[in-house]
Parts: C-alpha cells; sequence; structure tokens
C-alpha cells in the first residue's frame, strides 16, 4: 500500500509540473475529459522459438515412419532435409551470418552417430562438420580410438549454422533446430550416439548435468544408447582429459561387441 500511495504522488506530480510547463508557455485551460488511463509497461520480449517447419516425409501429428525406407531412400531423404536446411532461416543473427549451413557428414546405416555442438570457421567455410583442428582430432579418436573410418561413422552437430565468434548456441537456436538433428537421426538411424560435450549433452539429453557427471554411462535417446564424452576443442585445451575419452571409447567398444585396440581377441 505504501508503494501504492508513493506512485499515485510521483504521478501527481508529474501532473502538476506538466501543468506548470503549460501555463508557461501560454496555456490558459485544458480539456474536459475521461480519467487518464496510465498503460502498463510492456512486459519484456522473451526470445522467440520459431514453431518448427514440417520436415520432408513429416505430416503434422504424425510421426514419420522411417523403418520401411530402403538405406537408398534414406540417403535421399536426407538429401531433401539438407536443402530444406539450407533455406532455413529461423535464426536470424545465424541466418544473416553464416557463409553456408553444414548440415551433416556421413551416410544412413552408420552404426555410430557423432553429435557436436555447432560449426566453427573451417566448417562454415568447407560445409562439412569437423574439418578443423577438432575434427582433426575426432578423426584419430575414430580412426585410432575406435578403428574405424570417418566414411563408416555419422558427424552433424546441434546446429546447422555458425554462431558468430564460435559462441555457445542459445537455447531457442538449439530449440529452433531440434526437428533437423531429430529427423536425422531418424533417417540414419544409429545404433549409437556419442555426444560430443556439454552442449550436445544438454540438447540430446535434455539435463543440465556436466559432461564429467554423464560420461562413463549410457544414456538413452528414443531407446539409442548415448554415450557422452568431452569434445575435441575441449581436448585440444585440456590433453588431459584424453584418457577420460579413452575410457569411454573403451566402454563404447564393450557395448558395440568389439574388443579395444591392443586387447587380447
Ligand atoms: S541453426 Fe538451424 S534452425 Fe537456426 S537458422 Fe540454422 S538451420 Fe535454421
Amino acid at each position: 500500500m505504501a508503494e501504492d500511495g508513493a506512485e499515485t504522488d510521483g504521478i501527481r506530480s508529474q501532473l502538476l509540473a506538466h501543468l506548470a510547463r503549460l501555463h508557461a508557455a501560454g496555456v490558459e485551460w485544458v480539456p474536459d475529459g475521461p480519467p487518464l488511463e496510465v498503460a502498463a509497461a510492456p512486459a519484456p520480449a522473451a526470445p522467440v522459438v520459431a514453431q518448427a517447419p514440417l520436415l520432408p516425409g513429416m505430416e503434422e501429428g504424425i510421426a514419420p515412419a522411417v523403418s520401411g525406407l530402403s538405406l537408398d531412400e534414406r540417403r535421399q531423404a536426407l538429401q531433401v532435409l539438407a536443402e530444406e536446411v539450407k533455406r532455413c532461416t529461423l535464426c536470424a543473427e545465424l541466418c544473416s551470418t553464416r557463409t553456408q549451413t553444414v548440415f551433416g557428414d556421413g551416410t544412413p546405416g552408420a552404426e555410430i552417430c557423432f553429435v557436436g555442438e555447432a560449426p566453427g570457421a573451417d566448417e562454415d567455410a568447407q560445409g562439412v562438420p569437423f574439418v578443423g583442428a577438432a575434427g582433426q582430432l575426432l578423426n584419430k579418436i575414430i580412426e585410432g580410438g575406435l578403428r574405424m573410418k570417418r566414411s563408416e561413422v555419422y558427424i552433424c552437430n546441434i546446429l546447422r549454422c555458425r554462431p558468430p565468434g564460435n559462441r555457445t548456441p542459445l537455447p531457442y537456436e538449439a530449440a529452433n533446430c531440434r526437428p533437423f538433428l531429430e529427423r536425422t537421426l531418424e533417417l540414419v538411424q544409429p545404433k549409437y550416439i556419442c555426444a560430443l560435450g556439454a552442449c550436445a549433452a544438454t540438447n540430446l539429453l535434455q539435463t543440465t548435468l556436466s559432461v564429467g557427471k554423464l560420461r562413463g554411462r549410457f544414456h538413452n535417446y528414443k531407446g539409442i544408447p548415448v554415450l557422452v564424452t568431452y569434445h575435441p576443442a575441449y581436448l585440444l585445451r585440456n590433453p588431459d582429459a584424453k584418457r577420460f575419452v579413452w575410457d569411454d571409447l573403451k566402454l563404447l567398444l564393450q557395448r558395440m561387441g568389439r574388443p579395444a585396440p591392443g586387447a587380447k581377441r
């Protein structure tokens, strides 16, 4: 109540000051009229999460079926989806600063899908995920740690556009891009997902736990086992953490029924 009184006093003083200025300017009278209405201050604008687009092969309210599609049909559907992404302008800042969109790398049916954060400068320039220094390290992880070829895995990111200055993706940008990620994973149908870093883990698993707390065990994304480990860019800054990634890879290989490199068959 005391605050209401102070507010009324404030409005009265402003009105008196306004009338004094009018009088000083020669105004002798003001028209009678309805009581003044003080407009409420507009609420601060919330970040806009754009309505999720309908993606190729999707119908409103109906989960897209991919189980009946051949590998070739899934490959074609991914290409159509990549074209859709190229035209996407849901995140105003990102689509005004990107050189091009960065969809994904690999083929449907890959046993493992690596999911990172967002394209960086090299990826934005080349249109392919994980081609910079962090990408070189990911290649070593795939080839040296998993004993697989890069062409045997699928690689994509939470965002398809580079955030300016490589800043962390904003929550509404990740939400805007999520339908593309979900549809990609539906079409690739990996047996395992490896989430690289906190951004991938947070958005895939809808958790706020750190990588340190999430790694070392499997989680679940729509029935697909998800392993969380450190992002290669983090490893470039913190080489000591490579041993944790190696432990995580051994866990993945064990789950896949493959021997760890150096282990006796
Ligand atoms: S980040 Fe994803 S949702 Fe945002 S503009 Fe790029 S493609 Fe569209």
